[in-house]
């Protein structure tokens, strides 16, 4: 079932938002949403492969 990248929230229990990256589909709620945009540093080790930009 899908669920949240970030906390493990599945779709049964919030709308998830889904992503892709690497031809692979990644879901993510909006709780976690922003921390994906604002401190995608904090997700490096929840995506596989994932650089994250550096910090401005
Ligand atoms: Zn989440």
């Amino acid at each position: 079932m899908p669920s949240c990248l970030n906390c493990n929230r599945t779709e049964q229990e919030y709308p998830l938002i889904r992503l892709t990256y690497q031809g692979k589909e990644l879901y993510i709620c909006p709780q976690c949403l922003p921390t994906l945009i604002h401190e995608p540093q904090n997700l490096a080790d929840k995506i596989p492969n994932f650089i994250p930009p550096h910090e401005q």
